[in-house]
């Protein structure tokens, strides 16, 4: 993956990444996005599927979850998918604006270290796109994010042998039930996995990709899979 950081110091001449205003804030976030920015933080989360808890405590299961929790050792999201978060998702992934990275990265580190389902894992393994999405796009937006959990938790990214190997293409519109087909056989992991890994993406949803990944990853060996992302649709 080439991609060159951000030169320290480049907020301080760079407008606000949410409403373009001037900004002195390392995060590239003006003022008032900045206290909104936070708000979305912090939120305690179902340690299964990542949704924020109305009614319960850190640490906890929803109620759909404590009924049918989602198959992972562990869910964490940093924030729910608001349209300040699309926003910056969108510039990273259609825009190609990588200045809005650092802040997205260390938002995602801050919640997984943060969150009472973190588990240290042996390897981070980015949601790989098919190699013609790859191509369209020009990278892997989680990929970005995992590196910024490479270096906070000195993990390695698993860099070679999980695959997707069916262009699913988008599945956004699709039912639950056609996004599991659609993913059938999707993945292929060729290689030997470490014992505990975490997937990471940007956006997790239905948690189709992530569960389609997972049952890939312990057939190919691994034992523990969580799923890290950095936003969380409602
Ligand atoms: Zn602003
Ligand atoms: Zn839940």
């Amino acid at each position: 993956m080439e991609w060159i950081p951000a030169r320290r110091g480049r907020w301080f001449d760079a407008p606000c990444h949410l409403c373009r205003r001037d900004t002195v804030d390392p995060t590239g976030l003006c003022v008032d996005c900045l206290v909104e920015w936070r708000a979305l933080l912090g939120r305690p989360r179902c340690i299964s599927c990542a949704l924020t808890l109305a009614d319960r405590g850190e640490g906890m299961t929803c109620g759909a979850c404590s009924a049918r929790p989602w198959p992972f050792d562990g869910v964490v999201s940093a924030v729910d998918l608001a349209p300040s978060v699309r926003e910056l998702v969108h510039r990273l992934k259609y825009g190609q604006d990588f200045s809005v990275l650092p802040l997205m990265q260390e938002t995602l580190v801050d919640a997984v270290r943060g969150s009472p389902a973190f588990v240290l894992p042996d390897a981070l393994v980015p949601m790989p796109l098919h190699p013609a999405q790859r191509r369209r796009r020009g990278f892997n937006q989680a990929w970005l994010l995992a590196d910024g959990l490479r270096r906070a938790l000195d993990r390695p990214i698993l860099k070679r042998g999980v695959r997707r190997v069916r262009d699913t293409g988008s599945l956004t519109m699709q039912s639950s039930r056609d996004r599991r087909r659609a993913l059938k056989g999707a993945f292929a992991a060729d290689t030997e996995l470490p014992r505990r890994v975490a997937i990471v993406d940007d956006v997790l949803t239905t948690g189709a990709s992530a569960r389609a990944l997972a049952t890939e990853l312990r057939r190919g060996g691994a034992e523990s899979v969580a799923v890290w992302s950095l936003a969380r649709t409602p």
